[in-house]
């Protein structure tokens, strides 16, 4: 479902360019987990927007749900994004002016889904959330958002779904939660799960453990079942 190769990208600092991914190749096939680790700065959060075409790689290519991103134009990008793909931001980006209920349903509505609502609050009550569907960002914890976001990139059931940290934020019990929900997903829907995460016991539940240092891969490794 992802195929990706020969990946380089570097951001200009200054009057310098700053290599933040070399050499990169790796496959995810359709409804695995996969997890990608390795510490601060390694490139992670850049590599899984690439990925889910939010941002442009300087060469290589990308191959994600049939399509070579490259040769798509913006507007076929972002149907891809909402037909096929869900995101979970290591910052929520929640609407602020929207409910919780709005931020989920919204999508869904715009793409001309007359059940945008029930999927909505069903959503929202698996993820824990049922009392607090309108209630704005401002007035939920961290947790109760980043659970909102969950709920949101589940919404138009993706393919595959990026999750940048989507534990990372929460304590240990609502952690449990959501990392539960995702791997439910997984099972019940089929949705590939690429996970970025600094918590080495949600990597090691993951399928496959991919490892970058430096903006390099040091492990790629498919666990034995
Ligand atoms: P963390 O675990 O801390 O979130 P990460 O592995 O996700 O880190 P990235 O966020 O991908 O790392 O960043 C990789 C490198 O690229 C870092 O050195 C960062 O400072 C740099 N970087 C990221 N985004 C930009 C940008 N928009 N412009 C310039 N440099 C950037």
């Amino acid at each position: 479902i992802l195929n990706v190769r020969n990946l380089e990208k570097s951001y200009s600092s200054g009057s310098k360019r700053l290599k933040v991914l070399q050499d990169i190749h790796f496959e995810v096939e359709e409804q695995k987990t996969f997890a990608i680790v390795g510490p601060s700065g390694s490139g992670k959060t850049t590599l899984l927007g690439l990925c889910a075409g939010l941002d442009s790689p300087d060469t290589g290519s990308i191959e994600l749900c049939g399509s070579e991103l490259s040769e798509l134009g913006e507007d076929e990008r972002a149907l891809l994004r909402n037909k096929h793909i869900g995101f979970v931001f290591q910052d929520f980006q929640l609407l602020p002016t929207l409910t919780a209920l709005e931020n989920v349903a919204v999508p869904l509505e715009l793409q001309g889904d007359k059940n945008a609502s029930k999927i909505s609050k069903d959503l929202l009550e698996k993820v824990g959330l049922g009392d607090r569907i309108h209630h704005y960002p401002s007035q939920l914890s961290g947790g109760e958002q980043q659970r909102v976001a969950v709920a949101r990139a589940f919404s138009n059931r993706p393919s595959i779904l990026f999750a940048d940290e989507p534990t990372g934020n929460l304590d240990a019990e609502t952690g449990e939660k959501v990392e539960a929900l995702l791997f439910e997903l997984n099972k019940e829907a089929g949705t590939t799960l690429v996970i970025v995460t600094h918590d080495i016991e949600l990597a090691h539940k993951t399928q496959h453990i991919l490892r970058l240092k430096g903006g390099r891969i040091v492990e790629n490794q498919e666990k034995q079942v």
